[in-house]
């Protein structure tokens, strides 16, 4: 089989990346392993991720859907008393800010929506896994080998291959790009479920997220997905997790009730209708995640601290700048290039940086972040908030995060930048990651 892009993974990344390159008229083959509806954390939006939505066309689609509208977040301090809201605002062409609304949703309802949507728009589905890259001799990457769901196997060969996969890192694992290091966020572990009986807020702020911090990494969130249903999960040291010697289901219960007064408030009389599920060690990144022939997205590449609710907006958003860089290089730009994605991946590092930096800030400095949060800097704390992350920016906020934090972000040594991740940033002692699923049969 041929194709312009060959995508592997059609999760939320994969499907607007096809659908951009579908608008700019490129074909694309997307090759998905599961079979959708299915499920997937990560179900909170922020305002930025609601604008890629608007570019595809999709508001009035998301509305009809009753999927709740979100309108900000509110994070609760440890005794349940004190709390700071963060709205969702845009910018207007004046560079005003408004307020406006993304929202919350079912990842099986809305991956679904959103890969049926990039099908009928005119990409094609291959259902099955992808197993391997197909590395010609000069080392650009041509396509992948597929195995479909009857076991036979099929090559896709096309002008680039877009790693869509999500945590499972598809080329890093194959060892197409450089090398994948942890993050350093104290091992955090995510435990969580979705529940019916929780006591949500009346009014413009009933589809809000919720977080409840207690302490450095040790915090749980509360995010509604219909009038009934809201997803819930706390994320801890895993070896926090590991002295309680509890089952998940057990620690996940006991841990609502006791991480935050205000969460046992809103949850004391709930019921759980979802499987009580664990993503351990989540934060990595790749390095050289472009090359000849490829480009990583989303959680393919990079996944950071997921607190504030970036990692739809980043696959949606990278996926839709992708269509353009992918255009320019199919029309001949960067060809011959040893890389010719270079300057896409410094982008997206740079911006993904900022949403770094300042989560960060918050774990290490939380009274300076309070004070920047709302006096000092609250206009371009929104800014990063909602996801505005290269216009304007390094702002005097993120400036004087970095200040704090003792970091220098320098970029100009390609694929040397941004490296580790995590809040203690000490390179020398990130470690590498090693793959485990690779499959080359
Ligand atoms: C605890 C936790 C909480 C989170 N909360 C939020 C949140 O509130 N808001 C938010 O925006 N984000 C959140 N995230 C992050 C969010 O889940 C991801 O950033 C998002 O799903 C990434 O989308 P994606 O399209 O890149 O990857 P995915 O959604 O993971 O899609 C990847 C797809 O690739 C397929 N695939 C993988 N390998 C292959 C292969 N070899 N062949 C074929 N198909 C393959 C998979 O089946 C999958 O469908 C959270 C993450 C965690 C861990």
């Amino acid at each position: 089989m041929n194709t312009d892009v060959v995508i592997v993974g059609g999760g939320p990344g994969g499907a607007t990346a096809a659908m951009f390159l579908k608008h700019e008229g490129i074909q694309s083959i997307i090759v998905e392993k599961e079979e959708f509806p299915r499920y997937h954390i990560g179900e909170s939006m922020s305002g930025e991720a609601g604008g890629v939505l608007r570019r595809l066309g999709l508001e009035a689609e998301m509305l009809s859907r009753r999927h709740p509208v979100k309108r900000g977040l509110t994070v609760y301090g440890p005794s349940g008393k004190t709390s700071w809201f963060v709205p969702v605002m845009a910018r207007d062409n004046n560079w005003e800010l408004y307020p406006q609304s993304t929202w919350q949703v079912h990842r099986q309802d809305f991956d679904k929506m959103m890969l049926d949507e990039a099908v009928a728009r005119g990409a094609t589905l291959l259902p099955g896994r992808a197993t391997r890259p197909l590395v010609g001799d000069d080392g650009a990457v041509r396509g992948v080998e597929v195995r479909l769901a009857d076991g036979s196997m099929v090559e896709v060969a096309a002008d680039v291959v877009l790693d869509c996969s999500g945590q499972n890192t598809f080329l890093a694992n194959a060892g197409v790009t450089g090398p994948k290091y942890l993050g350093s966020y104290d091992k955090q572990i995510a435990i969580f479920s979705q529940v019916v009986g929780a006591i949500r807020d009346e009014g413009p702020k009933y589809g809000d997220t919720l977080i409840f911090y207690q302490q450095k990494y040790h915090w749980s969130w509360f995010i509604p997905l219909d009038d009934e249903t809201v997803s819930v999960g706390v994320v801890i040291p895993s070896a926090y997790f590991l002295d309680k010697k509890e089952s998940k289901r057990d620690f996940l219960l006991r841990e609502l009730q006791e991480i935050n007064p205000e969460c046992q408030r809103r949850l004391a009389e709930i019921e759980l209708v979802e499987d009580v599920r664990v993503i351990p060690n989540y934060s990595y990144q790749v390095q050289g995640f472009t090359g000849k022939g490829f480009m990583c997205l989303g959680d393919a590449h990079r996944f950071i601290d997921p607190i504030f609710s970036f990692g739809l907006y980043l696959s949606m958003w990278e996926g839709e700048r992708a269509a353009q860089v992918i255009k320019g290089y199919l029309n001949g730009a960067n060809r011959d290039a040893a890389n010719p994605f270079t300057e896409h991946e410094l982008f997206l590092e740079k911006g993904i940086d900022v949403l770094e930096d300042m989560i960060d800030t918050f774990w290490e400095y939380p009274l300076a972040f309070a004070l920047f949060m709302h006096q000092r800097y609250r206009e371009l704390m929104l800014d990063i908030f909602a996801g505005r992350l290269h216009e304007r920016q390094p702002s005097e906020a993120l400036l004087e995060m970095r200040r704090l934090l003792k970091r220098e972000r320098g970029y100009d040594k390609p694929g040397e930048y941004s490296v580790p991740i995590g809040s203690r940033y000490r390179p020398e002692r990130a470690p590498i990651w090693v793959a485990t699923d690779v499959e080359y049969d």
